[in-house]
């Protein structure tokens, strides 16, 4: 499958699936549409048992909150797809499947106003339900979000749809303008699905929809608070921690650990920042909950992964690059390592070609290209 010449890369419009897994340089790749939920300890374990014994030992950590299992054989697919789907982690059937479209803020249990979590998980089953429903005819890119407004948002700007929760009213913004906001989250549901409606009948992005935001101003910028916070942090009477694995990859052995810990008082959830929100449970008061993880973020740090503030390797992102996609120009991960040092305090992503896949927006990009490596200055 290696290959010593790029492909030239190419817009799929699909996404992996346990349908439709996606063939790499590495093998072969299903995505788990996770979406910031929680994980459970079974299905931690069951994703770094098969990552050790049927893929090539890597997981990823999507900016969407969601896993990528990679490095299967073919002889594998149908077995994985089917612990995968045993253990709630996808579903066989994409079609049946709301979760695959929408992503969940991680702490929209507590977040902002826990007194409002149920409500903002009844948006979410709703809005999974919706997809369902209406979404047949929707482009496989198309994503929603639901944000409880709390100190760890998803970015929104480039989901379809994003349901915001501000504490006193709910908000809906369509391709990153407000649309619709109202007291009754029910009641803005009607603007979603008719957004979800539109798209379905056109095949299209919310985006291409004419005239979708029309009259409406555009959403106040990205709350950044995330980027700042590294360590323990009480979050309403929970303690909440984040950790990553270098570059959002990680090993079945880390994977190993998270499922242990998710075994006692602490729950483990993927996050928008390719890492996961350890949080405490309720039972545990913050202090003792914070004590918990402070013990869960040595052992972390132990198998390499970032915890802290102080660590030059949270300012830096990178595409897979020539460790797994065919179509990479160079050694993405090794760039990444060497270039630590240029970091200061400013986040830079590495794309290994013009595709740049999952690039977030408003950082310093290095972009391989035939012609060399050229810098991308966002604003
Ligand atoms: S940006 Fe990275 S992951 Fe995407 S096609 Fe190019 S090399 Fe592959």
């Amino acid at each position: 499958m290696r290959s010593s010449t790029p492909v030239p890369p190419a817009v799929r419009g699909w996404c992996p699936s346990l349908a439709e897994p996606l063939a790499s340089r590495d093998g072969w790749l299903v995505r788990l549409p996770v979406g910031c939920r929680p994980v459970s300890s079974d299905q931690w374990r069951v994703v770094a048992t098969l990552a050790e014994t049927r893929g090539n030992g890597l997981v990823e950590i999507t900016r969407r909150g969601n896993l990528q299992v990679r490095g299967l054989a073919v002889r594998h697919l149908d077995r994985t797809a089917e612990l995968l789907a045993g253990a709630g982690l996808a579903n066989r059937n994409p079609a049946a499947d709301g979760q695959r479209a929408v992503v969940c803020d991680p702490l929209l249990d507590i977040g902002a106003s826990p007194d409002r979590a149920s409500a903002r998980r009844e948006v979410v089953r709703r809005l999974e339900q919706l997809v369902v429903d209406l979404g047949d005819g929707l482009p496989a890119k198309w994503w929603a979000v639901v944000d409880g407004g709390g100190p760890w948002p998803v970015p929104t700007s480039s989901a379809d749809v994003a349901v915001v929760d501000h504490g006193s009213s709910w908000q809906v913004r369509v391709a990153g303008a407000v649309v619709a906001s109202a007291g009754d989250p029910l009641a803005i549901l009607h603007a979603v699905a008719a957004v979800i409606r539109r798209c379905a009948d056109a095949g299209c992005r919310a985006r291409d929809l004419p005239g979708v935001a029309d009259g409406w101003g555009p959403m106040r910028s990205e709350p950044v608070e995330r980027e700042a916070w590294w360590g323990i942090r009480k979050v309403g009477d929970r303690a909440v921690a984040p950790g990553a694995p270098p570059l959002g990859v990680a090993t079945a052995d880390a994977l190993h650990l998270l499922a242990r810990v998710a075994e006692g008082p602490v729950s483990v959830r993927p996050e928008p920042g390719r890492g996961v929100l350890l949080v405490a449970s309720g039972e545990e008061a913050a202090d003792a909950g914070a004590a918990e993880l402070a013990g869960t973020l040595e052992q972390l740090a132990a198998v390499g992964w970032v915890v802290s503030p102080r660590d030059p390797r949270r300012w830096v992102s990178a595409c897979i690059g020539s460790q797994g996609c065919p179509s990479a120009l160079v050694d993405t991960h090794a760039l990444a390592r060497a270039r630590l040092a240029d970091t200061r305090g400013r986040r830079l992503h590495i794309s290994g070609c013009p595709k740049r896949c999952g690039a977030p927006p408003g950082v310093r990009e290095l972009v391989a290209t035939p012609d060399g490596l050229h810098v991308e200055e966002v604003g």
